[in-house]
């Protein structure tokens, strides 16, 4: 008989990799600490509790990263997916669902599956030794024991308890007849170039209109249980500004060291920089811009800023308190602790977003999981699917990995910045969000997506050589 698996945590991911690895065969026991032990967030004892929005966002596969994430975990017969679409509510192009009868349906189809065992209780340290494979699911609310011992595990720096997000950038929408490539003092540094870095420059009028744009933007409140979340290190920019009108100027903001090669002899009152994010290099994050305005200010505000007028955000800023793992340093690419390969991590911990791309982390953990215990090799899915962009993402093509300076690791959703670019024809001028260059790379990157994954779903997993 095939020993068991055990994976703590019976939200949106631990259900999933639950799902996936019965559904192979393999035993598990899912530990849920819930009614035992609440979080501060979650209300009812129901696995796969939606804990605010009951939206799983755009189910548009074609011209949106989700949609493609929901069906491609459609076609990998991912259980969540199947409880939303049998649950779903009318909400125009998103899939909304009743979050009682979704997460009813998911907790049904757990207890009644033969190989699942449902254990109510938290998992207050490192898991027994006797556990010899481990899916840690626990979320952004981890409970705190485990979470300190995780941390202990790999190390203090290597696990965070608040995200601090700066937007991110689609590359080609960068007006980089405005801006310009360099490091500051034009340093070479590990891995770098000396143009390293895209720059904003800003005159003192459009500084001032800036400043004043960012004061009186409107801010997101904090929940109760996110208390003091400021560090030093990481102030929201709008706390900055308040601080003085020149305070982003010697900070985040500072000019020196930057040269503007169309106007070499205007000096610049301020500069934006951005740094790449992603070994693709189609994202660009905005240094040290984290920062708690409302989203749709942020896109208001942030397209004042010289080159970036008609920017489109990966995503936008934010500061929450979160649980997370800075895994490009910390994982293999099957999601297991590169120093203590038993456990394996899964769901909002690995750095991932939202819930349906906790929920598709938490799908590929449960397949690796089952394929590592039948004896079985599997591969990652191909990096041009959304489930492989996402896996790259968190294991790799965050750029930092290779500098080894993954620190900068933030959460991320899935987004088609995060694909290898594609080159698609040029297009007639159309009219309508279906028509045109970006709505047709999108769809080229989504049908080469369910190509590949297709072909990644029925390769058969192969002996594994040992
Ligand atoms: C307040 C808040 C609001 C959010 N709103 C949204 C939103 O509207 N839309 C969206 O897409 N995403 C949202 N998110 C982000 C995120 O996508 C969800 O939190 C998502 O549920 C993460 O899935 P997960 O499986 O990783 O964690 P969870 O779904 O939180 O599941 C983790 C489970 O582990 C259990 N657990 C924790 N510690 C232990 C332990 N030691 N032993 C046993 N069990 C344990 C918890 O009880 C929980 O059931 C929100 C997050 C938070 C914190």
């Amino acid at each position: 008989m095939t020993d068991k698996v055990h994976v703590i945590g019976g939200g949106l991911a631990g259900s999933e990799a639950a799902w996936q690895l019965a559904q192979k065969g393999v035993p598990v026991v899912l530990h849920e600490m819930r009614p035992v032990r609440p979080t501060e967030a979650h209300k009812t004892d129901a696995l796969a509790e939606l804990v605010c929005s009951n939206s799983f966002r755009s189910d548009d596969w074609e011209t949106n990263a989700v949609g493609l994430l929901h069906e491609e975990m459609r076609r990998a017969g991912s259980l969540i997916m199947t409880a939303a679409d049998r649950n779903k509510l009318p909400a125009g192009g998103a899939l909304a669902v009743d979050r009682d009868a979704f997460a009813g349906g998911v907790t049904a189809a757990l207890a009644a599956h033969a190989s699942i065992e449902i254990e109510r209780g938290e998992i207050a340290g490192l898991p027994p030794t006797d556990w010899d494979s481990v899916i840690v699911a626990t979320g952004p609310l981890t409970s705190p024991a485990l979470a300190r011992a995780v941390q202990s595990h790999t190390g203090e720096a290597e696990l965070a308890f608040f995200d601090a997000i700066a937007p991110i950038v689609h590359f080609e929408t960068i007006d980089m007849d405005i801006c310009w490539r360099q490091s500051r003092y034009d340093k070479v540094g590990p891995g770098g170039s000396g143009a390293d870095y895209i720059n904003c420059p800003l005159d003192k009028d459009q500084y001032d209109a800036f400043i004043d744009a960012l004061l009186a933007a409107e801010k997101t409140a904090f929940k109760d249980f996110e208390s003091t979340p400021y560090f030093e290190g990481c102030l929201p920019i709008e706390v900055m500004a308040e601080r003085g009108r020149d305070t982003l100027r010697y900070g985040p903001m500072k000019p020196v060291g930057l040269t503007e090669p169309h106007r070499p002899d205007v000096k610049p009152y301020a500069v934006v920089q951005l740094r790449q994010d992603n070994a693709l290099g189609t994202l660009w994050n905005m240094v040290g811009f984290q920062t708690k305005l409302r989203h749709g200010e942020q896109v208001r505000v942030f397209h004042m800023i010289p080159g970036l007028g008609h920017a489109e955000f990966a995503r936008l800023g934010g500061l929450h308190r979160n649980t997370f793992l800075n895994s490009p340093k910390l994982l293999d690419e099957s999601l297991r602790l590169k120093a203590d390969p038993r456990l394996r991590f899964a769901g909002q911990i690995t750095g991932v977003e939202g819930y349906v791309e906790s929920a598709a982390i938490g799908l590929l953990a449960g397949r690796f999981a089952a394929a590592e215990r039948l004896g079985l090799s599997a591969s990652p899915p191909p990096p041009t699917t959304a489930l492989g962009a996402l896996l790259a993402h968190i294991t790799g093509g965050h750029v930092s990995a290779d500098e080894g300076t993954a620190r900068s690791f933030q959460p991320m959703n899935v987004n088609f910045g995060l694909f290898p670019p594609i080159s698609v024809p040029r297009q007639p001028r159309g009219k309508g969000p279906r028509s045109g260059k970006s709505f047709e790379r999108k769809r080229a990157m989504a049908n080469r997506a369910l190509a590949d994954l297709d072909r990644w779903l029925s390769t058969p997993t192969s002996v594994a050589a040992e």
